[in-house]
């Protein structure tokens, strides 16, 4: 399979068209991004963690029998992935209060959801991400009602295998938001990225924070953190 031209380049991966219409070539940035671009370093190793964790957790959840855009890993900040046309969805689950939702409701930080929460947020930079509801989806003709249940469903299998396989590593799965797209026939696909720039992880033990939150906070570096989820994952069989 062939490099072709970049198609998108965003805040953490550019993904580059190949031979094959329905496959993109995604390579993963040293770059970190918080608070819709205001926070932007450049952070060595990152791509490449980052990359290597979400294949990984793509790998996991394919074995789990839940269907996603993964396709292979190429090197180590590049993947081959399905071509979905995204819906401009960020799908959030929530399993214990934290950031926007503990500022929000005033709910302090890790007190447990009795049931997962799923929060829908329109994927617009220049909007900065609203909050928004299932009307609001229908009114902006993001997805159909039909897609929006097919996605809360997807979303709740994927807590369920990922709450598991973080467990397994001493970690606590607090949150973590999801993409999802469109394959040609119209089939609803899992999608983007899974990784600790998208989940917050706590340690077990120790309640540390163990993903993007130690960038956006300012309470620690990244890569060792990073690595230390991807040593965990990897020592974990599935
Ligand atoms: P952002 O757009 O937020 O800056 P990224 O740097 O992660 O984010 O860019 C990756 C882009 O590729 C996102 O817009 C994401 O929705 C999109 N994307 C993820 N997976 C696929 C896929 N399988 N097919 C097409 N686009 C995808
Ligand atoms: N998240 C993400 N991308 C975003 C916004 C949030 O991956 O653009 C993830 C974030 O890492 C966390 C979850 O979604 O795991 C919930 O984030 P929250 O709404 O609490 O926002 P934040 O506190 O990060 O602003």
């Amino acid at each position: 399979m062939e490099k072709a031209e970049l198609l998108y380049e965003g805040k953490a991966k550019k993904m580059f068209a190949t031979e094959d219409k329905q496959v993109i070539w995604v390579e993963y940035l040293d770059q970190a991004t918080a608070l819709n671009g205001v926070m932007k370093d450049q952070i060595q190793g990152k791509g490449e963690l980052n990359n290597q964790i979400t294949s990984r957790i793509f790998q996991y959840l394919t074995k789990k029998g839940i269907d996603n855009h993964f396709i292979d890993i190429l090197s180590k900040t590049e993947q081959l992935v399905k071509k979905v046309e995204v819906i401009p969805l960020e799908v959030v689950v929530r399993n214990f209060a934290a950031g926007s939702f503990s500022k929000r409701l005033a709910v302090p930080e890790g007190t447990l959801l009795p049931e997962p929460i799923i929060e829908f947020y329109y994927k617009d930079d220049s909007l900065d991400d609203p909050f928004i509801n299932e009307a609001h989806i229908a009114f902006l003709e993001l997805a159909t009602p039909a897609e929006i249940q097919e996605i809360k469903l997807i979303a709740l299998q994927v807590n369920e295998a990922l709450q598991e396989l973080f467990a397994g590593i001493g970690l606590q799965l607090i949150d973590f938001k999801l993409e999802f797209g469109r394959l040609a026939d119209g089939k609803i696909l899992l999608a983007d990225e899974i990784s600790p720039d998208t989940c917050r992880l706590w340690d077990s033990d120790s309640h540390e924070h163990m993903d993007k939150d130690v960038y956006r906070r300012k309470i620690g570096n990244l890569v060792p953190v990073y690595q230390e989820v991807l040593a965990r994952l990897n020592n974990y069989s599935f």
